[in-house]
Formats: structure tokens, C-alpha cells, sequence
């Protein structure tokens, strides 16, 4: 099987779908350059290979036309000091300048298109606008893994023109990977751990996970619904009364699947959702009226962390608690900590989805963790269970 590392770059030009969807002050420097930083290895592995880079990617959105605040025109400074390289830039990412620019490209070179989504016919998918990107190069690659649950030209599309010369870059193939370890290859016994608000925006994640995992932890806004639907009495937190039924059926499947499922016993509730409200513990099922569990108890903590240590391979998406407010951390805080010391000992970790990426930056243990998603949504339906068009346009 071909791939970046086994793949005879000399002499040719790549085009590489990129992420540098990246935010912009009002001056437009960049504020956050994770995503470009990111690509740079894959990029000096083209390079080093004997091969030339065509960039491409969107930054924004657009409403179809060109903007100078959407340009990527605003990247490129910061990409060639990362680079350590002049980069060129082509105002367009089809037509003239594109072709001209990318026929001249030498070994050693870098080309960055403008922004993809200039072009309404990006997002669409349009077979004829893929095809126009597809000629400006010999080799296709997919790096973006924020964009592969798109089904768009430069994302999936393109793909087809390039049947035997299409690979994942080294972003693309590290989330592959790492979400492959966990759901089809992953070391027993295999853990993932829920947070977050709501249960309706993780249900198709619960009924995927539970035909592959030994625990399944609940945590959040969500563990309110599942204890509501155990008979328990949850005051003024945040239940989902519609997917009282659905929060059965899951823990029904667990218990027929012999999967632990495991809702916190005790909760840090508060009289307002306030980070200056009154505050403490409480056993889960006896929330007052007038108070809102808005993070897990001790005794969970406690309870977590031990399934987390004798756990294999871990998947963690969402937190446990309001953490933003910091009276409401401490669980997602511990349940962060305890994954890392996991890891230490051996065990495989994947942190992915939003917040709780956000939860393991701010608490400075994403280098702690096997891998750290990049990519939010992609991961969130990769963890559903759901093929990525741009993850299945390469491996086809
Ligand atoms: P999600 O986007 O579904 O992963 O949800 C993340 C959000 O859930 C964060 O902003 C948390 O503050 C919030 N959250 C976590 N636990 C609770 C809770 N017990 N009550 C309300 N919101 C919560």
C-alpha cells in the first residue's frame, strides 16, 4: 500500500488539501497557527523526496465570490517562516495563474492556491472544478482531517482523477490511525469516556460505542438524563425529557452486550449555573429542587479513575462538568489527569471532539495524551460510526 512514507515523491508535484482555516486578527495576522504548524512535516517530507507542493485549502466562509478578509493571501507569511522558505502564491486556485504557476514549479518548490471556497462549485462537490484542480498536479494528497466528513471537490472529489497516486498526509493518516486503535484494533479492555451537555447530540456515538467497548462512562450535562431515566431525582439539571426512552434502550443494549456502563453516583451541584452560585456535593439520584449538577462528585471521580488505570485503550470526547467555570473543573480536571497518567503506564489515549481537546490544552496535557484530535466534527462521525467521504476517497 502506498503512503507518504514509502511513496517515490522525485519530480513530482503534489497537490495537498490542507486545513488553514485558521483565525485572523483585524490586521489579519494569525492568531492560532496550530492547523498550519500541523501540515509542516508533511510538506518537508514532499520536499525532501525529490517532489514540488501545491496548497490548497478554505479559510472562512465565503459567500462564493472572492474577499480580501477570506484571502489565504494572510497565510503565507507565516507559512514561510515555518517553512524557512519563500512560498509563491497563485490569486486564483483555478484558471491562468494556477496553471502557469504550478506548470513552472520546481523540485523543492511551494505553491499555494487561493482560497477553494472562492468557488461556490467547492462545496458542491462539482466533478468538473475538482478536475481543474486535478491537472495542476501528478500526486494527490489529504491532509485536512477537519474537513473529511465533506464530501467536497478538493476534500473527496478529486480523488477520483489520481486512482494510483493518492495518499493521506501525515495529519489525515495520524487521526486515521489513532481512531483505528481504538475502535477496530484497540487493546483490551477498551474505555471511552462521554461528557458534554447533551445526550441528543452523542446518542448515535453511545450505539456505536457499545458494540466495541468493555466500559462506557458517562459524564456532563448528559449522566442527568440517563440517572432521570434510573429513577432518580435531578432538581434543575439539565435533562433531556424526550430521550428518557433512548437513555433506557442504551443502558438495556450495555447490559445485554455485558459492556459496564457507569453514571456517576454523586454530583457538585449548585443553585445557579454560576460560577459564584452555592455550591456542593450530593448524592446523584436526590438533586433538590432548585439545584443543577453542573459536575461529577468525588466519589465518581474516584470511581472513573480506577475503570481509566486498568483500562488499555481510552477514548475521552467531552467533558465532565462545566469547566469553564472553575468551581465546576475539578472532574474534568481528574478524569484529564488520570488519562494521562494512564498513558503513561502503557495505555493507548485518543482525546477528540471539542471541548474536551479545549479541557486537555488548557490544562497542558495534550503531550501527555497518544493523540489529540484535530478535527471536531470529523471525529465526532468517525466516532459514530459514519464513513468519511474524505477519509474513504483514499482508501478506495
Ligand atoms: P458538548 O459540546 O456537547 O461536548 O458540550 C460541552 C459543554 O457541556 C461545555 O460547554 C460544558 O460546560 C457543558 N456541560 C458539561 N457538564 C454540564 C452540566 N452538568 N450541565 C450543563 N452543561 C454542562
Amino acid at each position: 500500500m502506498k503512503n507518504i512514507d514509502n511513496y517515490d515523491f522525485r519530480n513530482k508535484k503534489v497537490i495537498v488539501r490542507v486545513d488553514f482555516n485558521v483565525p485572523l486578527d483585524a490586521q489579519f495576522n494569525v492568531t492560532d497557527d496550530t492547523r498550519i504548524k500541523a501540515t509542516i512535516p508533511t510538506i518537508k517530507k514532499i520536499l525532501q523526496g525529490g517532489g514540488s507542493v501545491i496548497l490548497m485549502s478554505h479559510l472562512g466562509r465565503p459567500k462564493g465570490g472572492p474577499e480580501d478578509k477570506f484571502s489565504l493571501r494572510h497565510v503565507l507569511g507565516d507559512l514561510s517562516k515555518k517553512l524557512g522558505m519563500d512560498v509563491q502564491f497563485a490569486d486564483d486556485c483555478i484558471g491562468e495563474s494556477a496553471h502557469r504557476m504550478s506548470a513552472a514549479l520546481q523540485p523543492g518548490q511551494v505553491l499555494l492556491l487561493e482560497n477553494l471556497r472562492f468557488y461556490k462549485e467547492e462545496e458542491a462537490g462539482d466533478v468538473g472544478f475538482a478536475k481543474k484542480l486535478a491537472d495542476l498536479a501528478d500526486v494527490y494528497m489529504n491532509d485536512a482531517f477537519g474537513t473529511a466528513h465533506r464530501a467536497h471537490a478538493s476534500t473527496a472529489v478529486i480523488a477520483r482523477f489520481f486512482p494510483e497516486n493518492k495518499l493521506f498526509g501525515y495529519v489525515m493518516g495520524g487521526e486515521v490511525s489513532s481512531i483505528n486503535k481504538v475502535l477496530k484494533e484497540g487493546h483490551k479492555p477498551v474505555t471511552a469516556i462521554l461528557g458534554g451537555a447533551k445526550v441528543s447530540g452523542k446518542i448515535e456515538i453511545i450505539n456505536n460505542l457499545l458494540d466495541k467497548v468493555d466500559n462506557l462512562v458517562i459524564g456532563g450535562g448528559m449522566m442527568f438524563t440517563f440517572i432521570k431515566a434510573m429513577g432518580g431525582k435531578t432538581g434543575n439539571s439539565l435533562v433531556e425529557d424526550d430521550l428518557i426512552e433512548t437513555a433506557k434502550s442504551a443502558m438495556g443494549k450495555a447490559k445485554k452486550l455485558g459492556v459496564h456502563f457507569y453514571i456517576p453516583t454523586d454530583a457538585v451541584i449548585a443553585d445557579q449555573f454560576d460560577n459564584e452560585a452555592n455550591f456542593k456535593t450530593c448524592e446523584a439520584g436526590v438533586i433538590p429542587d432548585g439545584w443543577m449538577g453542573l459536575d461529577i462528585g468525588p466519589k465518581s471521580v474516584a470511581a472513573i479513575k480506577e475503570i481509566i488505570l486498568s483500562s488499555s485503550t481510552l477514548l475521552w470526547n467531552g467533558p465532565m462538568g462545566v469547566f469553564e467555570m472553575d468551581h465546576f473543573a475539578e472532574g474534568t480536571i481528574a478524569i484529564a489527569k488520570a488519562i494521562a497518567e494512564a498513558t503513561q503506564k502503557g495505555a493507548f489515549s485518543l482525546v477528540g471532539g471539542g471541548d474536551s481537546v479545549a479541557a486537555v490544552n488548557k490544562y497542558h496535557l495534550s503531550d501527555q495524551i497518544s493523540h489529540v484530535s484535530t478535527g471536531g466534527g470529523a471525529m465526532l462521525e468517525f466516532i459514530e460510526g459514519k464513513e468519511l467521504p474524505g477519509v474513504a476517497a483514499i482508501e478506495a
